[in-house]
């Protein structure tokens, strides 16, 4: 009856539909959740775009991938610039001169550099091999300790010296007085909330919600002659191999009687006493007006069956496994592996897309 039956509404198989449909092959979308697009999902509260799994802050530096989200949705001047409050004292992120001013009162590049190159060689790290010494080296150990070191413990649930460098590669350090959170050459919010993006992408696409793919497999799978899984790799083969490891996030939300709680869309808690990582006030991803103003505060917590998970701990562990379940999947005929879940890989929006596009591509007509 379908070419594609493609499990989960989120980006990846919302672009993947997209695609094949212009192409003219017959897709059907379902999703297990009431709702589509997945955890870029918004939902309006007191008329502010509510990011209900979290804040999802468009960036690209794919002229391409900018081009396709332009297609569905109009996009905003917004950058993303969070501060990071330690105990009381703010700071601009991502590290750059206006946070090397506030920590050390140093003004010039030169004197940054000089700063920082001095913690470096005092903490005496030539190569280093984990998210703590990669940053310390990056950026010494002032702001290792007030800045990293608790809100990654927080976030991740392990120690830095566990944790893999490349998660903090993510951060820009500048040596330029820019609050400017990443380096992409495109950045902004979907106007009206991402849902209404994903259901433009959806637009003329049959789409089935509160269906379960897992729970009703057997009937589901008669229905196409491809399969397209994005949920997680690991539920897929019913957890043979063991469970891989995910951070779910709970939120807290809550409508206040205040036009303006936080003065910034993104407050980061870089203590380790306070127990949430951040808090998001959504109507300043829209530069919004209301009187009223609506708040997430963000705790973290290791995913555990019948969670929502959000991000893959991408340690070495998990990484091993993971490739155990690559090499099932890549002997499942017929069925397509995609997105943040489904590849076990901490995937940006714009590299979720992207993936999709070349999938769809490799296909052809
Ligand atoms: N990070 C940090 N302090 C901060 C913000 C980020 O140390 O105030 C580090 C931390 O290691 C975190 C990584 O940068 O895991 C990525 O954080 P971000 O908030 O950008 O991740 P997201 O949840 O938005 O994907």
């Amino acid at each position: 009856m379908y070419d594609y039956l493609v499990v989960g509404a989120g980006l990846y198989g919302a672009v993947f539909a997209r695609e094949m449909t212009d192409k003219g092959y017959k897709c059907l979308v379902i999703d297990k959740r009431p709702h589509i697009a997945g955890n870029v999902y918004t939902e309006e509260i007191e008329n502010i775009n509510v990011h209900k799994y979290g804040a999802h802050i468009f960036h690209t530096s794919e002229k391409q991938v900018w081009d396709y989200v332009n297609r569905f949705a109009e996009f905003n001047r917004y950058t993303n610039a969070p501060v990071a409050n330690y105990k009381g004292e703010i700071y601009n992120l991502p590290f750059n001169m206006n946070t090397f001013n506030k920590m050390w009162g140093v003004i010039t590049p030169n004197e940054a550099r000089a700063k920082i190159e001095q913690q470096r060689a005092a903490a005496n790290i030539d190569n280093p091999k984990n998210l703590e010494e990669q940053a310390i080296s990056l950026v010494g150990i002032d702001i290792y300790e007030k800045l990293i070191k608790h809100y990654t413990e927080k976030q991740w649930g392990r120690p830095c010296s566990e944790l893999p460098s490349f998660i903090i590669r993510r951060l820009p350090v500048r040596f330029i007085y820019d609050n400017n959170y990443f380096n992409d050459l495109y950045q902004g919010i979907a106007i009206g909330g991402y849902t209404k993006m994903v259901e433009k992408m959806l637009e003329g696409i049959e789409v089935r919600l509160n269906t379960n793919y897992l729970e009703n497999r057997q009937e589901l799978e008669k229905f196409a002659k491809t399969v397209v899984y994005t949920g997680p790799i690991d539920e897929y083969f019913g957890y043979s191999k063991g469970h891989l490891q995910y951070r779910s996030v709970r939120f807290e939300t809550e409508i206040l009687d205040t036009d303006n709680f936080q003065g910034n869309a993104v407050v980061n808690y870089t203590d380790g006493d306070t127990p949430y990582t951040r808090i998001i006030e959504h109507k300043h991803f829209e530069f919004g007006t209301q009187q009223k103003t609506v708040i997430s505060r963000e705790y973290s917590a290791e995913w555990k069956p019948g969670d929502e998970p959000y991000y893959p701990v991408n340690d070495e562990k998990n990484g091993k496994l993971y490739e155990e379940y690559k090499k099932m999947a890549e002997k499942e005929k017929n069925v397509i592996f995609g997105g943040r879940l489904g590849e076990y890989k901490y995937y940006d929006m714009d590299k979720v897309i992207l993936s999709a596009l070349q999938k769809a591509e490799s296909i052809g007509k």
